[in-house]
């Protein structure tokens, strides 16, 4: 009788993420300050965040995301920036616990390594994390940006307490994050919670990702704003074309909040059925999950706050639980620092 192969496990069987420095790291760092660091397409911002989740000394410079090296350097440059701040303080202590750092996926965190992300050309199998953690000789974490936000909303945000956090930020698309019993869930290999790409209307334009419907493309900034559009192009009267500062110039989701505020008909259309395709998407996510929050982030957030309690009357519709009333809907504590307070985060759990 000869026995199956065995599964093969990626990572070590405790889950434990490993750390990135010349020598072992096993504290939780729970009492330090940590810096935390941003890496995006176009930016990089840092930090330093208190045991508390309270951010200061913060610093941005541009990224170059076409070059590795180039790139390292502005994240080192930025980190530098912010240790010498704190160093300069008097209020703040002498030494620094770690560096946090999140990027846009995909990323291997337990590796600590940036794969192939679509905005940053130049990382391509980038060790992140021993660069970073050889440059200053600290523990270093990396996680992508919608996993980091959502812990930090579970550690200090409006999630904190809370075991099972659900996270969501909508912006130029749309992210998700998972927090169950306070870690981040990273699935098999790490690339869990793609929330953003759930088919929710297989009839629905085709999203970036190559599939159909999914909510990406059904409720991000730019999908209300071509929505928007499309129903001005079919002869609507409505004031989000006053809303140009260009004439004849696209359509913005910024365009349709700010019409939605002063009454536009259209522009309430447009984000009703934002919040019926989002109410029906978090009915599957709470089918799923049962989170005990679920917490909506991002650039568009601010736009969709007024309609947090219809999507919340509407989640009944498309879920069996009969108890997802209970599960509240929150706009997310942080705004545009999600990124350094999660980064930060990353090294206290
Ligand atoms: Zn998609």
């Amino acid at each position: 009788m000869s026995s199956a192969p065995a599964a093969s496990l990626p990572y070590s069987e405790d889950g434990d993420l490993n750390c990135f420095r010349g020598t072992a790291f096993h504290t939780k760092m729970s009492d330090s300050y940590i810096i935390g660091v941003d890496v995006g397409g176009t930016k990089v911002a840092a930090g330093l965040v208190s045991p508390s989740g309270k951010i200061s000394h913060q610093h941005q410079i541009p990224m170059v995301a076409t070059d590795a090296s180039a790139g390292l350097a502005a994240v080192t440059t930025v980190i530098r920036a912010v240790r010498t701040a704190t160093e300069l303080d008097p209020a703040l202590p002498g030494s620094i616990g770690g560096i946090g750092i999140c990027a846009p996926g995909p990323l291997d965190p337990r590796q600590g390594i940036v794969i192939n992300p679509p905005n940053l050309p130049g990382w391509r199998n980038f060790p992140l994390a021993v660069e970073v953690g050889n440059a200053f000789d600290m523990p270093v974490r990396i996680d992508n940006d919608g996993n980091a936000a959502a812990l930090a909303e579970a550690m200090w945000g409006v999630g904190r307490g809370c075991r099972n956090v659900f996270y969501a930020t909508i912006g130029t698309g749309i992210g998700t994050g998972l927090v169950l019993d306070g870690r981040i869930y990273h699935g098999r290999t790490g690339a869990a919670a793609e929330g953003g790409h759930m088919t929710i209307d297989y009839h629905g334009p085709r999203c970036g990702c190559g599939k159909l419907g999914c909510i990406e493309v059904l409720a991000s900034g730019p999908a209300i704003a071509k929505r928007a559009s499309e129903k001005i192009k079919l002869g609507r009267n409505s004031t989000i074309v006053q809303e140009r500062s260009i004439p004849g110039s696209s359509i913005t989701s910024e365009m349709v909040g700010r019409a939605f505020a002063e009454g536009d008909v259209v522009a309430r259309e447009v984000l009703e059925e934002t919040a019926m395709f989002l109410a029906i998407w978090l009915g599957n996510i709470v089918d799923l999950l049962e989170p005990d929050v679920m917490v909506i982030g991002g650039g568009v957030a601010g736009m969709l706050q007024p309609f947090l309690g219809q999507i919340s009357d509407q989640i009944p519709s498309w879920s069996v639980n009969s108890r997802c009333r209970e599960i509240p809907l929150l706009p997310a504590h942080y705004g545009v620092e999600a990124g350094i307070a999660g980064a930060a985060a990353l090294c206290r759990q």
